[in-house]
């Protein structure tokens, strides 16, 4: 009899049984559940380790080590092995904690539903072959640090409870996160070094990846993402506190790259997520009241009148002001023209500027520019400010309305 597993995950080389269950199936120590080894956690893993070092001895036949479907009983550290063959740890369980860390994996490294129960490092780390991580779980925390990507890499829906933080790895080939979609912020992307060959980051929603401290983005490409679909970009970070201001930069290396590539489509959208985030970030600093001086707590040597009070005081009323100012007209650009970029809203505020004067008093020519029509005769002073207010109203709209036009054609 040979174990059921070995057959099922069609191993080149079944193992003979060391444990069958109450129906009667058959498994080898490799495939036998956690507490049904029969051996101790050092044998099991030095098992492991010389079948790793066999499967080198057969490289160039094309063959590879398979470790499918192989429950890991404990903790394991695979740094003894030295250079990895091709290997395959699909469907394996490591139920302790699986150190890779300054592995070297020679050929392909394949992590298909690969579950890691504890804790995994892959710290430095080295993938010479392709790297597969399809629907691997990561139950635990897992270290991705200065691990090199020498080919292809592959995430797809990959689940990871406490996120991956890619801190300084390089990505040397091409590499693609696929349909990442549960909308928890979990990849994060820390100083990585990115090749021509790129990321593409596929069909994922946006909000599970966090580019904020990555600097570099030239070489990272957003395929089918729902930010296409939707138009509206809002990055998981964007709704943290502390990160609005890291969040509104990196809109900013995006609007930078894409017009760069000239592709002026896709800026629009990054340049409003820019605005918006500003906008955003604006409206907090205006709203702080903190730093009021006459709210601060007075120290005794204050009680008396002092000029040099009143004089910050102003200062800082100066300054609240001009805040509140700016942000006041950021709104008003969103309000009348999408930051420039909608003309249809532009034309919409325009027609109702030219069709309000029609209820106001006297001749709505008067309110409209270029109708001849002369302020200077107008009955009131007052009149004359409305009329001139009005007309300088219509006049700013046209342009924002132009402006929009304008950047909608260019695409
Ligand atoms: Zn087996």
């Amino acid at each position: 009899m040979t174990c059921c597993k070995c057959a099922e995950y069609e191993w080149a080389d079944p193992q003979e049984v060391v444990y069958t269950d109450p129906e009667g199936k058959g498994y080898c120590v490799f495939h036998a559940p956690l507490y049904e080894k029969r051996i101790s956690n050092d044998d099991f893993n030095k098992r492991v380790f010389e079948r790793l070092r066999e499967s080198k001895l057969f490289e160039g036949s094309g063959r590879f080590c398979d470790l499918s479907g192989v429950v890991f009983p404990q903790e394991i550290k695979f740094q003894q092995v030295g250079q990895f063959p091709k290997v395959r740890f699909n469907s394996a369980c490591f139920e302790g904690f699986a150190d890779f860390s300054e592995v070297d994996f020679g050929g392909f490294a394949l992590f298909k539903e690969t579950i890691f129960s504890q804790g995994a490092s892959l710290s430095e780390a080295k993938f010479n072959g392709v790297a597969y991580f399809g629907k691997t779980e990561f139950r635990d925390y897992v270290y991705f640090n200065s691990i090199k990507f020498n080919n292809r890499s592959v995430f797809s829906r990959v689940e990871a409870v406490y996120g991956i933080d890619f801190t300084d790895c390089v990505f040397g080939g091409k590499s693609n996160f696929e349909s990442i979609d549960d909308g928890k912020c979990k990849f994060h992307f820390f100083n990585c070094i990115i090749s021509n060959s790129g990321i593409d980051v596929i069909g994922c929603n946006p909000k599970t990846i966090d580019f904020i401290n990555q600097y570099d983005i030239t070489n990272i490409h957003f395929i089918n993402s729902p930010w296409e679909k939707n138009g509206c970009i809002e990055a998981c970070t964007e709704g943290k506190k502390d990160l609005l201001q890291p969040t509104r930069d990196f809109y900013q290396r995006m609007k930078a790259k894409y017009k760069a590539e000239n592709n002026e489509y896709e800026a629009s959208k990054w340049h409003i997520a820019e605005k918006e985030a500003q906008l955003k970030l604006l409206w907090r600093e205006a709203k702080d009241w903190s730093l009021c001086p006459w709210t601060q707590e007075q120290g005794e040597d204050q009680e008396y009148f002092q000029w040099e009070d009143v004089r910050s005081g102003s200062r800082w009323l100066g300054g609240k002001a001009s805040e509140f100012l700016t942000c006041f007209v950021l709104w008003l650009y969103k309000v009348s023209s999408g930051f420039g970029e909608k003309p249809v809203r532009g034309l919409c505020w325009l027609l109702l500027l030219l069709v309000l004067p029609y209820f106001f008093p006297g001749d709505m020519r008067e309110y409209i520019p270029l109708m001849q029509r002369n302020i200077a005769n107008a009955s009131s002073v007052l009149k004359s400010f409305e009329m001139a207010g009005w007309q300088l109203l219509i006049t700013i709209q046209a342009a924002l309305f132009a402006f929009a036009l304008r950047n909608r054609f260019r695409r």
